[in-house]
């Protein structure tokens, strides 16, 4: 067998859950900090590659965690995000300010106009502001943060946290035009900005064109407009019975949010299988936590209105059948059901929406009407601009539309510079070397056998009654000490040299697992099954 290649984005892999981060957060890096209570150093770590560490630690779709070594050797992996909340919460706020680059910045004589204000635009801001970038930020709506401000209700996300976060961006001199709708890409494009970044999001909610849909508009609300409307506090009530269709965590937040609008009796009816909902499980979890039914295996036939009110919906029974690895839902035969309803908040998926890019503008669109990006770069095919988050590629979360924003900030620096686009650093991986001997440890490497922790949550009676108090309470630092335990240290990883190894075997005495083996090179199966650990599943 040939000795394991050394290049750094193999070491990068195998740190399973900063591989599969999109921003790829160094996940064991702050989980050390925190166990050393940290708090503030692991805050700004996060904020390097997330952005948004207190935003995300509550609220991101997590792809970490199910990459996480930890689940493999148990059945839960450690919790990542929620530790990620730890950090945003126990830090000193006057520490991060020490940390975080301030400005005025010496200008560099670029303007960038960024058009939308969610959390793509303000990474791209965060990314080029101390870079000396002049940016102009451009949103319809009154305050930044996009979806993060209209569409996570604030028993999951307090405005507080948003604020702080989004405060430290805009407060880096960034020339913020609130209330102001981009009427027109080319009215943008012909002033005087060298680059210009799209991150409009995916704005439309999609409708339900079924009979009755117009008979009884009045109670039937598209899901992302409602929670935007209720965040702006221009809805503060909804009926008793209330249906909410979809499965995905726009639907989890409407069904939650009606609960505390005045919703006694709040179903979720989706049309996939319950295991194949979008939403994630905690999310499904945490609505039925709040005695919400979901309602799994039904189609909307119509919506019932009678004397010109909402009475409710009929719905078709179907099941899934499975047929080369694509899914079809066929009627059952049984008669189609009933369900009484108030109100009707559809959350059935979310589109692009791009009527103020003119179609003659130069910029190619496909077949979908959607402008054509560079999934490297983000450039679009009119070269000084570009796209990121939900806008370039569609709906996905906010963790990806940061990651996307730092390659289309790598971009619009180097087009600024008149430098290839192509020619780009490889995302963060730093190798550190470090030698260590037994008594040099820097943390706590005992291998902890306990469980996942969970978080604990606010008493219902009490959340239910406010739309505005958080559910979640996150880790006390005791608890979260001891889930940051439950980390391995994936990024902890000996480089051995053959030529100075004298096979004293001290890693082998002091490896927590015992893991490592000594012995003759062979052919690699049959060196793998004779190690202490065999490999044979590779
Ligand atoms: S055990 Fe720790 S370092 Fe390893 S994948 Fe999980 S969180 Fe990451
Ligand atoms: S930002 Fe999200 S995906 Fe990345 S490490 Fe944190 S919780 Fe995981």
């Amino acid at each position: 067998m040939q000795p394991t290649h050394t290049d750094p984005e193999y070491y990068h892999k195998v740190v399973d859950c900063q591989w599969a981060c999109p921003a790829h957060t160094p996940v064991p890096e702050y989980i050390r900090l925190i166990a050393a209570d940290k708090y503030t150093e692991a805050y700004i770590v996060n904020w390097e590659s997330n952005v948004f560490p207190g935003v995300l630690g509550r609220t991101c779709d997590r792809p970490c965690e199910p990459a996480c070594r930890r689940g493999r050797v148990e059945d839960e992996p450690v919790a990542i995000c929620r530790l990620k909340r730890v950090a945003a919460d126990n830090k000193e706020r006057e520490g991060v300010l020490n940390y975080i680059p301030a400005g005025p910045f010496p200008s560099n004589g670029k303007k960038v106009a960024l058009i939308g204000g969610g959390p793509a635009s303000l990474a791209v801001a965060r990314d080029l502001a101390p870079m000396g970038y002049e940016i102009h930020l451009f949103d319809e709506q009154p305050a930044g943060g996009g979806m993060m401000r209209t569409q996570i209700p604030s028993f999951r996300l307090p405005n507080a946290v948003l604020e702080e976060e989004v405060g430290y961006i805009l407060n880096m001199g960034i020339h913020t035009q609130f209330n102001t709708y981009v009427k027109s890409l080319r009215e943008v494009a012909e002033k005087d900005y060298d680059a210009i970044f799209v991150g409009t999001g995916a704005p439309r909610g999609r409708d339900l064109n079924v009979p009755g849909r117009q008979e009884a508009a009045a109670n039937i609300h598209i899901g992302i407009e409602w929670l935007q409307s209720v965040a702006f506090e221009h809805t503060a009530h909804i009926g008793k019975r209330v249906i909410v269709l979809g499965g995905g965590n726009t639907a989890m937040d409407c069904c939650r949010t009606s609960r505390r609008l005045g919703g006694d009796s709040v179903k979720v009816v989706v049309r996939s299988p319950f295991a194949e909902m979008k939403a994630s499980p905690w999310e499904k979890e945490d609505a039925m936590h709040e005695d919400i039914p979901i309602i799994d295996n039904h189609v909307p036939v119509s919506f019932v209105v009678e004397d010109g009110i909402l009475k409710g919906m009929m719905f078709e029974k179907v099941h899934p059948v499975y047929e080369n690895g694509k899914r079809k839902l066929l009627p059952t035969g049984e008669p189609h059901v009933f369900i009484e309803a108030d109100d009707v908040l559809i959350a059935i998926g979310q589109e692009n929406s791009f009527p103020w890019i003119e179609r003659d503008l130069g910029m190619e669109f496909d077949e979908w009407d959607m402008p054509v990006v560079d999934p490297l770069t983000y450039q679009s095919t009119v070269p000084k601009i570009f796209f990121g988050g939900d806008a370039a590629f569609g709906p996905k979360n906010i963790i990806t539309a940061v990651a996307q924003a730092h390659q289309a900030a790598i971009s619009i620096d180097l087009f600024c510079q008149g430098k290839s686009l192509i020619d780009r650093p490889h995302p963060a991986s730093n190798l550190i070397s470090a030698k260590m001997g037994i008594h040099e440890w820097s943390y706590d490497s005992v291998v902890t056998v306990d469980k996942r922790f969970s978080v604990p949550q606010a008493d219902k009676n009490l959340t239910l009654k406010d739309r505005k108090l958080e559910v979640e309470l996150g880790f006390d630092c005791k608890t979260a000490f001891k889930e940051a335990e439950r980390c391995l240290n994936c990024d902890v990883q000996t480089v051995f040299n053959a030529k100075r190894c004298i096979e004293c075997d001290a890693c082998m005495d002091i490896c927590p697992t015992a893991c490592i083996t000594f012995t003759a090179n062979g052919e690699e199966p049959d060196l793998r099954s004779r190690l202490k650990a065999p490999a044979n599943n590779l």
